[in-house]
């Protein structure tokens, strides 16, 4: 009956109360016991704010909560635990469960387990924690199992669940080998997984269990051709386990692809598809109806962006779904989890009316999915008021002129290929800046913020409640900068940093000096575990009303005869940690983010500035789930960094950074960012991954992170002096850079101080 359905929720509440319910019970401050009840009283408020929006009976998820990961959930509920977290002196099967999420750290008690590896999640910004197999894993069904347990409690409220449950190929193709363990297949672990599904099933089945949603994200990959046979064989026992129980197989965040051929035959009674992020999915599929006799499950309405959506188009696309296949085989739902959305607007006081107006959150994006599904139920005539109102907000928001912006549009029309190249070659450039540097061998730099103390945090509240003036606050943050260049010219390093103090983030603080750009008040969306973003939204074209750290970067050089490092954050990273705009193509927005930095740099060029880095860690990030899809992402992600870089003159130096080591899916674009200096993180990676960026095949220079920034341990001397001597194998020593591999912010003073101390001294032993 083009049913209303949701394929999961936001687990933190409205005011992120999961977040500060864990916290505070890693933090002694609250028992078990309490946090449990948070847990419960989330899980009801969310199930009942859905059922009440109009999400159906029987498809409102269930098992989507999770205290720290899915993910991990999903390995606990199989018993699939790696053996160092066996003999764990903890309290309770929650606190193991932490252990595994976060490490646990007792000194006392001379307790200290790592946490197991975390990754992103697809191409969001979720980490999942990575599951670990060995050749004779194991999985067995524990008691209580969690999907069984809140299908109870939710039916105990009165409200029938869809149970949320990653799917086995999703959950071993995501895994890693064991600590020890050669690579293997995973998916050779099918035979020995599926019992321990086969028993949920038959447990979800007796508890009552409709219908059981199974994630397969993976299927937005390319896969291996052999996965075909394991999709059939998996889910043929499954279907057969419970046939009472029907299987939604949920695709999501690109397009099934070919691997509609592993699924179209498979025993299931519905399949969910991404037909935002696909939209020419829903043809495909219904092409070949005929081949088929499950439900359709329409992702229409975006779960991972902000706007509200075209409800017209939206109908459209599920009348097309009804037309093809009948009114009954048609589910209404958002395109992925709703977790990669914040919780709701309700919180938005602050913000501009007219933005406002444009955006749903996920509490607004089920009244969507209702409306949607009754339109289509009922007939337009049912939610006219509905639709009128949203056909307001879109036509307001696409004349708006809030958004565009003649000026910068026609700006953006009139790039140039010689916008996008330097002047000269990086031999002549080389030449130009040593000359005007007069750099020693081995320079020594660093890759920007320094420790963001206390009452550095304390300084910016302060300016936010008003107990600071503007003056007061800016006096605050001009005696850090005048400590951080005393301290960098005592410790000796070549090439200086301001400090970024006045940064409390490096896409928040530009966002918030661009146009086009707007805050959330509570707009948090889950990155890991407790940890949660409020990502800035990017709503019109952006251009830059005036410089954004030129006055800081002066002042400092005026403290310094040492070179002045000024810090930007590049395009591509400002639109990958963003909302985005979805009325344009990312590869402008990001286009227009390049022409507002190069204003910057210019300036910055202009006020005497003698080197920039222009940081972009997120490049690799926004790699597209699918390889056909890499080169024309490089090519565009590059030609953005080089719009933003190449303004300047031969003796400007141009510095980049990125913080991974694994650089081989996209070592030609960082070429292509032709940067004088690139400094990477690699000090936690082999270093023979170095020897991509040897002088044959990567010619400007470049600073390999010298020691690992996230820890508090300080090196040694000895310790980086023989890295940099490993790194010599693989690299020309008159182009190689001496530098931590990250920004100091997280830090303290005092290991910042002998770190940095010892660093220095490894350059001085190089020259010697
Ligand atoms: N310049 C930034 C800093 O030092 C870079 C941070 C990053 O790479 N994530 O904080
Ligand atoms: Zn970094």
């Amino acid at each position: 009956m083009a049913t209303a359905t949701n394929l999961g929720f936001p687990r933190m509440g409205a005011n992120r109360d999961l977040k500060k319910a864990v916290e505070a019970y890693w933090g002694g401050k609250i028992t078990a016991d309490s946090l449990l009840e948070t847990a419960k009283e989330l899980r009801r408020s969310h199930w009942s704010l859905q059922a009440a929006a109009g999400i159906a009976q029987g498809h409102i998820p269930s098992n989507d909560f999770s205290f720290y990961d899915q993910v991990l959930d999903h390995s606990v509920l199989f018993s699939a635990i790696p053996e160092r977290y066996a003999g764990v002196p903890v309290k309770s099967e929650l606190d193991l469960y932490f252990a595994m999420g976060r490490g646990l750290q007792k000194k006392e008690e001379g307790i200290d387990v790592p946490a197991m590896e975390m990754k992103k999640w697809f191409d969001t910004n979720y980490h999942y924690i990575v599951p670990e197999f060995k050749a004779d894993q194991t999985f067995a069904l524990g008691a209580n199992p969690k999907p069984v347990a809140q299908f109870l409690e939710a039916k105990a409220l009165g409200i029938e669940t869809r149970p949320v449950i990653l799917g086995p190929i999703s959950y071993l193709h995501l895994g890693k080998p064991a600590r020890g363990v050669a690579a293997f297949d995973h998916l050779s672990l099918l035979p020995a997984l599926l019992p321990a599904y086969e028993a949920l099933f038959a447990e979800l089945a007796k508890a009552g269990a409709q219908w059981v949603q199974l994630d397969e994200p993976v299927l937005c990959l390319d896969l291996p051709a052999h996965y075909k046979s394991e999709f059939a064989a998996a889910y043929g026992r499954l279907a057969a386990a419970a046939p009472a129980l029907k299987i939604l197989l949920a695709s999501y965040f690109g397009t099934i692809g070919d691997n509609l051929n592993s699924v179209i035959s498979l025993p299931i009674a519905g399949l969910h598809l991404d037909l935002v992020r696909a939209e020419g999915d829903l043809d495909t599929v219904l092409a070949r109806k005929s081949e088929f006799s499950f439900n359709l499950s329409l992702g229409v309405i975006n779960g991972r962006n902000i706007w509200k959506a075209d409800l017209e188009k939206a109908i459209a696309k599920v009348d097309r779904a009804v037309a093809a296949l009948g009114v009954d085989r048609v589910l209404v739902a958002p395109s992925c989890s709703l977790l990669h959305s914040p919780h709701g607007l309700a919180a938005e006081t602050k913000m501009d009316k007219q933005i406002l107006d444009w955006l749903a959150f996920a509490v607004e994006k089920l009244d969507e999915i209702s409306v949607v599904s009754r339109a289509v139920k009922n007939g337009a005539h049912s939610v006219k008021e509905q639709l009128e109102s949203n056909k307001k907000s879109l036509e307001a928001r696409r004349v708006s002129s809030l958004i565009h912006d003649p000026v910068v549009q026609a700006r953006h029309k009139a790039i140039t290929p010689e916008m996008i190249k330097r002047q000269s070659p990086f031999p002549a450039r080389y030449a130009a800046q040593q000359a005007r540097l007069s750099l020693p061998a081995f320079p020594t730099t660093t890759v920007g913020s320094f420790p963001q103390t206390k009452e550095v945090r304390v300084a910016r509240q302060n300016l936010k409640k008003g107990a600071y003036t503007q003056e007061q606050y800016d006096e605050f943050i001009k005696q850090e900068i005048q400590k951080c260049i005393k301290f960098q010219e005592d410790v000796g390093l070549d090439v200086l940093v301001h400090g970024e103090f006045e940064r409390n983030d490096m896409v928040e603080y530009f966002g918030e000096n661009l146009k086009g750009y707007a805050f959330s008040a509570n707009g948090w969306v889950q990155s890991y575990g407790s940890r949660c973003v409020k990502p800035p939204i990017i709503y019109g074209d952006v251009s830059r009303p005036v410089a954004m750290t030129v006055e800081w970067t002066k002042y400092a050089q005026t403290l310094t005869t040492k070179p002045m490092k000024g810090m930007l954050t590049g395009p591509v990273t400002m639109l990958c940690w963003s909302f985005v705009r979805d009325d344009q193509p990312r590869r402008i927005t990001t286009e227009q983010l390049a022409l507002a930095i190069r204003d910057e740099v210019q300036d910055l060029e202009a006020a005497g500035i003698p080197v920039i880095q222009i940081d972009e860690p997120a490049i690799r990030e926004g790699l597209p789930l699918r390889r056909s899809d890499w080169t024309a992402y490089l090519r565009w992600a590059a030609d953005a960094f080089l719009l933003s870089s190449t303004g300047v003159r031969d003796d400007t130096q141009i510095h980049t950074h990125m913080c991974y080591s694994d650089f081989q899916d996209i070592f030609t674009a960082i070429k292509d960012l032709d940067a004088d200096v690139i400094t990477i993180e690699s000090s936690r990676s082999d270093l023979k991954l170095l020897s991509a960026f040897n002088g044959d095949s990567y010619p400007n220079a470049i600073g390999p992170g010298l020691y690992d920034i996230h820890s508090p341990r300080v090196p040694s001397t000895e310790e980086m002096h023989h890295r940099v001597k490993e790194m010599l194998k693989y690299m020309d020593s008159k182009l190689l850079w001496i530098n931590p591999d990250c920004g100091l912010k997280t830090r303290g003073w005092t290991e910042t101080d002998a770190a940095l101390r010892n660093l220095v001294e490894v350059a001085i032993r190089m020259r010697n």
